[in-house]
């Protein structure tokens, strides 16, 4: 069932955020110290976004040390629901208008005299056979979560960057060999990291290998290997396969409205602010230096007050701090 907090009604809005992750939730409760009317529409079932697959002790953010994603997200939550603030979950854009700030979801038109872009990032996937249907069969895309139930088991890890070798070493700890498999020899992990796995005898590090399929019955037994240089295949048994290759922006919805980079991600200046006018981006979707909850939190803030400042420049909002 849909959660509807504080009966965001259809209408017009101040500001509708799009986006329920840490940057959405910051942006709604930072328009709401600034006295702007907001809602804020989230596509899932729940508020989170990547929180909600953040299976460690997250030790970086000031004040909380929660054992997981989602008891921080569950802070975040309890927060905008005792202020009140308007939210829904479960809301699926169908429609996006970023000229006129309509959005059209679940039969409903929200209209905002601007709009905060939060849409966040998801895990990439590679888009193989067997990847989606072996997914919880052999397939996993987090080693922090998953690790204990492939305790005993052979398996490998696709990717080169800091996700992929922690990855490969947590898995060490219960695996008997861990094979990490990366597409090239330039890693992108932190060296110290990739000097432990080199020198762990359960880890066996391949380059220059792309994983083009995933095979087995009921559950992962084998995949294909095609050398990136001889274009020759080759079949690895194989219990498990983790799959940890970075992010990639939610912005399929903002395609032809509004500049992206050549990665998706949407471009913003130094105040947020997109290409389009009222329409400022916020998270992960922008590609921030730092991918972090802090660097997501922050957005929030800084793209809530540049509206504020915007609206109140053009006469239709005047700042009340509360
Ligand atoms: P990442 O740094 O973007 O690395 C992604 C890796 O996946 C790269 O090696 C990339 O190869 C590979 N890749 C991408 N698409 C691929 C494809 N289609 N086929 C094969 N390989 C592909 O992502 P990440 O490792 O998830 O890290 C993301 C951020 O989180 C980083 O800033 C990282 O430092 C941070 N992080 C921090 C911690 C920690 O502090 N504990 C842990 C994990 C991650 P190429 O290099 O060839 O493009």
């Amino acid at each position: 069932m849909n959660r509807v907090a504080a009966k965001p009604e259809t209408g017009m809005y101040d500001v509708v955020v799009i986006g329920g992750g840490p940057a959405g939730i910051s942006a709604l409760l930072w328009c709401n110290s600034l006295g702007l009317r907001a809602v804020l529409l989230e596509r899932s079932p729940e508020l989170g976004g990547q929180l909600l697959v953040l299976y460690h002790r997250i030790i970086d953010y000031p004040g909380l040390l929660p054992e997981n994603g989602r008891i921080l997200r569950n802070e975040f939550e309890s927060q905008i629901t005792t202020l009140g603030l308007a939210f829904r979950t479960g809301c699926k854009i169908e429609r996006l208008d970023l000229e006129r700030l309509e959005i059209f979801a679940n039969d409903a038109r929200f209209k905002g005299r601007s709009v905060i872009v939060a849409t966040g990032a998801r895990k990439r996937r590679l888009g193989i056979p067997g990847e989606n249907e072996f997914e919880g069969k052999g397939v996993s895309f987090s080693a922090t979560r998953d690790h204990a139930e492939f305790a005993g088991r052979e398996v490998v890890v696709i990717g080169g960057g800091d996700s992929a070798v922690e990855n490969s070493l947590i898995l060490a700890r219960v695996c008997p060999r861990v094979t990490l498999i990366h597409r090239n020899d330039n890693f992108r992990a932190r060296p110290e990291w990739i000097e432990e796995a080199g020198s762990n005898p359960r880890i066996e590090i391949r380059t220059g290998l792309l994983l083009r399929e995933i095979l087995g019955g009921n559950v992962v037994e084998r995949i294909i290997l095609e050398d990136v240089s001889l274009g020759s295949r080759e079949t690895l048994k194989t219990q498990g396969v983790f799959i940890r290759l970075g992010i990639e922006p939610n912005t399929e919805l903002l395609k032809g409205q509004v500049a992206l980079d050549d990665e998706g991600y949407l471009l913003v200046d130094s105040k947020l602010r997109t290409s389009l006018p009222r329409v400022y981006g916020a998270g992960d979707v922008t590609r921030p230096v730092c991918l972090s909850i802090a660097t997501a939190v922050g957005h929030g803030a800084i793209a809530a007050k540049a509206v504020a400042e915007e609206l109140r420049k053009s006469g239709t909002h005047e700042y009340s701090a509360k």
